[in-house]
């Protein structure tokens, strides 16, 4: 299985060396030069198996022969050992036709938590057996820190930094990121927004000297190993409500278009997935392009569901790929235009995303309302992410064919919003009950390439 770049100019990659680089040298992501189809009996027999045998049997073609079947498998049990819920990923009916997958039944309480403790297993298996180090460096909108931190801490070959916006992640998922201790951990506050963040991530990285120098890798969600674990849940969910006999369609609460770009893999596997609705809120730059083929980002108005709270959302570009004939100058081409302010779709490329996907949008107001109204028609608290994703799927829902909505985190990390919604403030669960009394650990950092890296080296001579 080789990996290719979506801009056409870098090397093509094993899985292992896709997953230890992410970020592509030539700046674009790396996608599978072909996507395995898993035949109808393959799926059929998924049903009441284990989701960590789900999870085996959807994943192994996409490793080549990075590891072998038992290491794998025990990768695999370790990184869902964590969770809370002995499901993992359990689904919950909310009306006639209308399901919520819960995706926060891991350590911190995002679906960020499926892809980054499996993330977290492959490398250190990796690392172990060259006996290399690697720095992490991720950019964080509060869920993808917490989940990276979590699966990293106290891992022999590995320095994690994470940055994340100043201010503007919810005090749960700061805690998160600042309070482990382990000295491998390194939480950045960063003076700007999330999208600030991510480019300083993507500048590092472009930063070859750097780069090599520290054995930068990327864990955000352009990591092609992060979109691979979330292909799975698609696959439980989907079969335990009859697939591959009937169709079903998912509606994923969309910010960097990771999520939702796995549920596309899944389709392209083989799951009959009828349809794929992008969820946005106010930050709604995904809907705009799906509805008229224009993508021009027009600055992030902070919202209740801050993990969607972005205007370049980095996944979007695979899409765009194979939208474009997998021409990577076409996709080059795109991201060149979109740094000097923005970039059409064509006409052709915009008919083969609406094949695969549908969207909607979800103001602040919609979103409370729904919590309210959820809370009293079916008892469920949503958070405000998912609250989006409900909204948006109650618009697009079809009689004949079930519709499942990510939750794609756990009430209680979004408390104040909740509690301003439905008037009831969820509590954490009880394993991570003393979260407020722990101390924190965070550097402040200017939103300037050079002073992070500095930064950065001076830790790691330490
Ligand atoms: C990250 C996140 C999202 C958006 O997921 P993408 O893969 O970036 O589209 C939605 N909801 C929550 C709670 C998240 O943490």
């Amino acid at each position: 299985m080789k990996y290719v770049s979506t801009r056409g100019q870098a090397p093509e990659l094993s899985f292992e060396e896709a997953m230890l680089t992410g970020l592509a040298r030539d700046g674009g992501l790396y996608v599978p030069a072909e996507v395995p189809v898993m035949a109808a009996e393959d799926i059929v027999a998924l049903a009441g198996q284990s989701y960590e045998e789900v999870a085996f049997r959807v994943m192994r073609p996409f490793l080549g022969d990075t590891f072998t079947d038992d290491e794998f498998r025990d990768i695999i049990a370790r990184a869902y050992s964590g969770f809370g819920h002995a499901a993992r990923a359990p689904l919950v009916q909310l009306d006639q036709g209308h399901f919520l997958l819960e995706l926060f039944h891991g350590p911190t309480l995002a679906f960020k938590d499926f892809a980054m403790q499996l993330i977290g297993q492959l490398f250190e298996a990796a690392l172990k057996r060259s006996g290399q180090r690697v720095t992490i460096v991720g950019a964080t909108s509060g869920d993808t820190g917490s989940a990276a931190i979590e699966a990293f801490k106290g891992l022999d070959a590995v320095d994690v930094f994470i940055l994340f916006p100043h201010g503007r992640v919810s005090e749960v998922q700061r805690r998160q990121m600042t309070t482990p201790s382990e000295s491998n951990v390194h939480a950045l506050a960063i003076d700007g927004h999330f999208d600030d963040a991510q480019a300083r991530v993507k500048d590092m990285f472009n930063d070859f000297e750097f780069r090599d120098g520290v054995r930068l890798a990327g864990v955000n969600s352009i990591n092609w190993a992060r979109v691979l674990a979330q292909v799975v849940y698609y696959f439980t969910s989907a079969v335990a409500l009859g697939a591959p006999h009937r169709k079903v369609s998912f509606t994923v609460p969309t910010g960097n278009f990771g999520d939702i770009f796995a549920g596309y893999i899944a389709k392209r596997m083989g799951l009959p997935i009828d349809r794929l609705v992008v969820a946005t809120n106010q930050n709604d730059i995904l809907h705009r392009c799906l509805s008229a083929g224009d993508y021009t980002p027009d600055g992030v108005i902070p919202s209740i569901s801050p993990s969607m709270d972005i205007q370049v959302s980095s996944n979007f570009e695979r899409a765009l790929f194979d939208a474009y004939g997998r021409e990577g100058g076409a996709v080059a081409q795109l991201m060149d235009e979109l740094k000097s302010g923005g970039f059409h779709v064509s006409q052709g490329a915009l008919e083969t995303l609406r094949a695969h996907f549908e969207s909607g949008r979800c103001d602040e107001d919609e979103t409370r309302a729904t919590i309210k109204r959820l809370r009293a028609t079916t008892g469920e608290l949503l958070c405000p992410h998912t609250a989006v994703g409900v909204k948006v799927a109650e618009e697009h829902i079809r009689p004949d064919v079930p519709m499942i909505t990510l939750a794609t985190a756990h009430p209680a990390k979004f408390p104040d919003a909740v509690e301003e919604a439905a008037g009831i403030r969820p509590p954490l669960p009880p394993r991570m009950a003393d979260l407020y009394e722990r101390d924190e650990r965070v550097t402040p950092v200017a939103n300037d390439l050079a002073a992070i890296e500095t930064l950065i080296k001076e830790r790691l001579s330490k």
